[in-house]
């Protein structure tokens, strides 16, 4: 019988994991197969307290992957197949194998969401990626379109103008989403141009990606862009798939808890991005990873009939 299992790999997780194994409570932590989460997409992380330089993603996840399995976390990148919520203790399956526990602490994330147009499919890996800083230095010299108008879009494609001759940004828009601070930063960049309203309708080529045909939403004229790659930033989708009927939701599918990361059901709480629809960053995911982490502490206290500081 576990004391806590915590579903989740990306900051929210760990920052759960490192707080409950400080309470000695020895988590076990699924991180699924590829730990780290959105944060090891991310090329630099230059609004996290403590980081004045800004730090790579991947280098802040390997810091507090050492610092969650400092304190005695036990990290298992397996992915968790089901759960069964409906008594105590909680069932978590990873396949065949099943778990149980006393609390949960669910921060599953959020995944990319996709065009869902003609093309998207069939050339992704070939000209069509979701990660910038995975795939970037394979568009040296070329020209590249980003899709999105969010902190993400302008971010990523900032960061692709170090390989590429010229990055295209398009948004379906005319205004931008992303914050005024990478509007001027993208608009300062020679290598950069906007496309605004305009809608990507296919994604063009042969063995890999030659071009796209895009809609002017205002004109409705249709045309062809040639370009040699395609990177899709257009928001995020809440993995929350295996709580679905046992758990709370929004209609967009992120859990719902209320300020103290309970969910509707007692002992299970939540913390990140599968909450959190509004903020998404990594400072308000590690926040609410420790809210979640306290509270599952303070539960599992009150079934031991232990003290709990505060109570
Ligand atoms: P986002 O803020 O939700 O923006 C998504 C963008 O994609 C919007 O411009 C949206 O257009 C567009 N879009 C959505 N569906 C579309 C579709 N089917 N076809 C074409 N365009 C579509 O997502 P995000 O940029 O990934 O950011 C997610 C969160 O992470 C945000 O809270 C953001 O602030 C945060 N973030 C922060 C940083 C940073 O602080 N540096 C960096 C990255 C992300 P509309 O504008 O028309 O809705």
């Amino acid at each position: 019988m576990e004391n806590v299992i915590i579903i989740g790999g990306g900051p929210a997780g760990y920052t759960a994991a490192i707080y409950t194994a400080r309470s000695l409570l020895k988590p076990l932590v699924f991180t699924g197969e590829t730990p780290g989460g959105q944060i090891t997409l991310t090329n630099d992380l230059e609004n996290y307290p403590g980081f004045p330089e800004g730090i790579s993603g991947i280098e802040f996840f390997q810091k507090v992957d050492q610092q969650a399995k400092k304190f005695g976390a036990r990290i298992e990148n397996k992915f968790v197949t089901a759960v069964d919520l409906s008594s105590q203790p909680f069932k978590v399956s990873v396949g065949k194998n099943e778990y149980e526990s006393r609390a949960l602490i669910v921060a599953t994330g959020s995944s990319p969401r996709k065009l869902e147009i003609p093309g998207e499919k069939e050339f992704t890996g070939k000209g069509v990626s979701f990660c910038a800083t995975c795939d970037g230095f394979f568009f040296r010299e070329k020209h590249v379109a980003v899709i999105g108008g969010g902190n993400s879009a302008l971010d990523e494609g900032l960061y692709l103008t170090r390989f590429a001759s010229k990055v295209s940004i398009i948004h379906r828009r005319n205004q931008l989403r992303a914050d005024q601070i990478l509007q001027d930063r993208a608009r300062r960049n020679g290598k950069i141009e906007f496309i605004l309203d305009t809608v990507v309708e296919e994604i063009l080529g042969s063995d890999t990606v030659d071009g796209l045909r895009m809609k002017n939403v205002q004109t409705g004229k249709t045309e062809n862009l040639p370009i040699d790659g395609v990177f899709v930033f257009i928001g995020y989708i809440p993995n929350s798939q295996i709580f679905d009927g046992q758990l709370e939701m929004t209609d967009a599918g992120y859990i719902k808890a209320n300020s103290r990361m309970h969910t509707s059901v007692e002992g299970v709480f939540v913390a990140g991005d599968i909450h959190d629809e509004l903020y998404r960053q990594v400072s308000t995911s590690c926040g609410s990873g420790t809210i979640a982490a306290i509270e599952a502490e303070k539960f599992v206290a009150e079934m031991e009939g232990r003290a709990y500081p505060g109570k």
